[in-house]
């Protein structure tokens, strides 16, 4: 059977039926128009990594190399490098989680233990419930199992209950299987909305009450603005929720390496299932995280980190705010994104041309639902250009929306 209808791909009629999710994302074939130098992207979320000193990777690359050389260039356990998941729990701390050096299994990158989570528990019919909108490349891992995601509506705080109960009986009654709840509680991607410490307690109630597994993805909850989001999901309910962790945005992602965090018996699941994908994770990049843990002041780089996102977003908002009022948009108090809202009659995707031709791109929010939603919104990343750029940016974005708006 012919699953992916490419007539200049010799083999297409040799693939499996899963790769039919398989398909380019929205975010990638952007990549190459916004690289050129003269566009201000605001569609990509590369965390801005210029802002870590490199001689504190390069001592920490050296001294792993002088002290643990032989180690580094070994494979090496396939849960991860035990001192590392140690420290790992100190970070996790900062966030009110506590857990065993044992439920920490190192991946190569929360990507990864994305793909592991699905691979462990998708079948092909399956559903996901995710928020929508929701992180483009887990809706590609989730597609690329066969299952399908259903969204539930988020507001100002995050994922709505209400909306989640609903959907739920819905799935429910017509006899759908759900097997986990998909969900990026701090700075959410794309929305940059943090779900609240109440409905974070209702939702794991409701999971509860459903049976249904939660998967928490935390990779920004330690880039907040003011104050801290409410504490993770994970550090009430150790049962019910896998916890997905990184180092890509507090250190680098050129690295790496994240973490899964799981109850007993699905860690046990995660371990050989990284050993079948990749026998262990990179010691090399693992250890030198360690030592840079170790040795480096990496809270304060993270205070680092947070004072350039914190003035890039004030720069985006202000913005925002002089070029497009008559617009709606999410305000963000961490992380890396704002969600635009267009008038209805606008189509964010038809747009993008003419915002490339102005020299500005974005993400078209039809990249962050499964089912063709997100039409008059956009994503718009305020991590990577410098203010001056990104204020550039929303300029150029406001000729190109403002030449659309009906008076
Ligand atoms: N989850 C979310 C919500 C993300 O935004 C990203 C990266 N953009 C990832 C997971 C993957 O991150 P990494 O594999 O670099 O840890």
């Amino acid at each position: 059977m012919s699953v992916n209808g490419n007539n200049l791909d010799r083999w297409y009629s040799h693939y499996a039926e899963r790769t039919a999710g398989l398909t380019a994302s929205e975010v990638r074939a952007l990549f190459a128009v916004a690289s050129r130098p003269e566009v201000v992207s605001l569609a990509g979320g590369m965390p801005f990594v210029s802002a870590l000193p490199p001689e504190l990777v390069t001592s920490a690359m050296e001294r792993t190399m002088m002290n643990r050389g032989g180690v580094a260039l070994q494979y090496g356990s396939g849960q991860g490098v035990p001192l590392l998941r140690e420290q790992i729990l100190d970070v996790m701390a900062l966030e009110g989680i506590s857990a065993s050096v044992d439920d920490v299994v190192v991946t190569t990158g929360s990507q990864h233990a994305l793909e592991l989570v699905a691979k462990l528990f998708l079948d092909p019919g399956d559903v996901v419930i995710a928020e929508g909108p929701s992180y483009v490349t887990a809706l590609v891992v989730f597609r690329s199992f066969q299952a399908e995601v259903s969204h539930v509506a988020m507001d100002e705080q995050g994922m709505i209950p209400q909306a989640l109960r609903e959907t739920i009986a819905n799935l429910k009654a017509a006899g759908r299987r759900m097997k986990f709840l998909y969900t990026i509680p701090s700075f959410q991607n794309p929305a940059g909305v943090t779900l609240s410490w109440t409905r974070r307690m209702e939702i794991l109630e409701i999971a509860r009450e459903n049976d249904i597994l939660v998967v928490e993805d935390n990779p920004y909850g330690l880039l907040y603005f003011d104050s801290p989001p409410p504490h993770a999901m994970r550090s009430v309910d150790q049962d019910g929720v896998i916890y997905l962790g990184t180092f890509s945005k507090t250190l680098a992602p050129g690295l790496r390496v994240g973490w899964a965090v799981a109850p007993h018996a699905i860690r046990e699941k995660l371990v050989l299932a990284n050993e079948a994908a990749v026998l262990s994770p990179s010691s090399f990049t693992q250890l030198v995280i360690s030592e840079y843990l170790s040795s480096a002041d990496w809270r304060g780089q993270i205070d680092i980190f947070r004072g350039v996102y914190q003035e890039r977003r004030d720069a985006m908002l202000s913005a925002l705010q002089e070029h497009l009022p008559k617009l709606s948009w999410t305000v963000p108090t961490g992380g890396f994104y704002v969600w635009l809202t267009l008038p209805n009659y606008l189509d964010s995707k038809s747009m993008l041309p003419r915002a490339v031709k102005e020299l500005v791109a974005y993400t078209p929010g039809t990249a962050f639902y499964a089912d063709g939603g997100g039409r008059c919104n956009m994503r718009l990343s305020f991590c990577y250009p410098s203010p001056d750029f990104i204020r550039e940016g929303i300029r150029r974005l406001a000729t190109v929306i403002n030449g659309e708006l009906e008076l």
